[in-house]
């Protein structure tokens, strides 16, 4: 590594599985970055120290998970006007001013749902879930014109504080619901408890489309029964891989090609197959 090589990251509670470090690696390759992408697990009462550190070593650029999308904005000089709106930032930029806050979860579950076709407008949009995924999700939708939104939650007095502007329901309300897109913001199915859904294969079938933000497993039991129940199924990874791209682009000022974004998405998806436990047998 060369002084000239500049330190990337992701900084989160638990960074587990994660697979940016794989992604932004591929990213640098193929854009001709010099740089490296580490993981950073960050404990709660550490969160300013840390990102004190990372402006002081200029940081080429840094993501932001679970749990600190929120809880980092009080650190920022600035933040984007859609991130503002969102409520929460995934991406930290560095400069002379001070730290600038972004949120890339919106732009790649965009171009997710722009590659497989995945129409917003005029349709009856159902969200599983109000953390911070859904955050983004909801505001997505919101200004892409969808019909009615709809938030399905475990809590709906609760959450109805928060998201009043949407329509706030129980999983019991949505059953008896239909509607054109339904999709899972909740991390209910992901590995390694890939037994469970977020709700019954006859809900999603009273849809068109499902999509799932969780990626590991790439089918999840949510995805499979909307396959089995001729439901388009759309899998998290490529909301993953853009949202990285964004990142890269932000921290870079430069334009990431989409052929770029479709070869990381095809050699990711491979990957994450192929791994032993990970694997799913049809
Ligand atoms: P989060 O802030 O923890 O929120 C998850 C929400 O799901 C909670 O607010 C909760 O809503 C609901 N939930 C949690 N546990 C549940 C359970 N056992 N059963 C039913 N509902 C439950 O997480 P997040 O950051 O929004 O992420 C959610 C999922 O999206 C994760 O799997 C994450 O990996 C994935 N994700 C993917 C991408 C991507 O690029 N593909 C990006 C961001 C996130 P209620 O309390 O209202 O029920």
């Amino acid at each position: 590594m060369s002084l000239n090589t500049s330190i990337y990251g992701l900084i989160g509670e638990k960074l587990g599985h994660s697979h940016s470090s794989y992604i932004h690696k591929l990213i640098f390759e193929k854009v001709g970055i010099k740089g490296i992408y580490n993981l950073f697990e960050v404990p709660k009462e550490k969160l300013k120290e840390s990102v004190d550190t990372f402006k002081i070593i200029k940081c080429g650029g840094l993501n932001v998970t679970i749990p600190y999308k929120v809880e980092v904005m009080k650190e920022l000089y600035e933040i984007s006007e859609k991130a503002r709106k969102i409520g929460a930032v995934n991406t930290l930029k560095f400069s002379r001013e001070g730290i600038s806050g972004f949120n890339t979860d919106y732009i790649g579950f965009g171009k997710m749902l722009s590659k497989f076709r995945v129409e917003i407008k005029n349709n009856i949009c159902v969200v599983l879930g109000s953390g911070g995924a859904a955050r983004a999700v909801l505001q997505y939708l919101k200004d892409n014109f969808a019909k009615d939104i709809y938030v399905v939650t475990r809590n709906p007095e609760k959450t109805s504080e928060i998201y009043g502007e949407f329509k706030v329901i129980s999983y019991d309300e949505l059953s008896n619901l239909k509607g054109d897109v339904i999709i899972n913001c909740t991390p209910k199915g992901m590995y390694p408890k890939e037994g469970e859904s977020p709700v019954d294969k006859e809900v999603v079938a009273k849809f068109s489309s499902a999509v799932d933000l969780i990626y590991n497993p790439v089918e999840t039991l949510f995805l499979k029964y909307a396959r089995e129940s001729g439901v388009k199924a759309v899998n998290g990874l490529y909301m993953l891989v853009s949202q990285a791209a964004a990142s890269e682009e932000i921290w870079n000022d430069i334009s990431i090609d989409e052929i770029i974004v479709d070869e990381i998405f095809e050699v990711l998806e491979e990957k994450i197959k192929s791994e032993g436990h990970h694997h799913h047998h049809h």
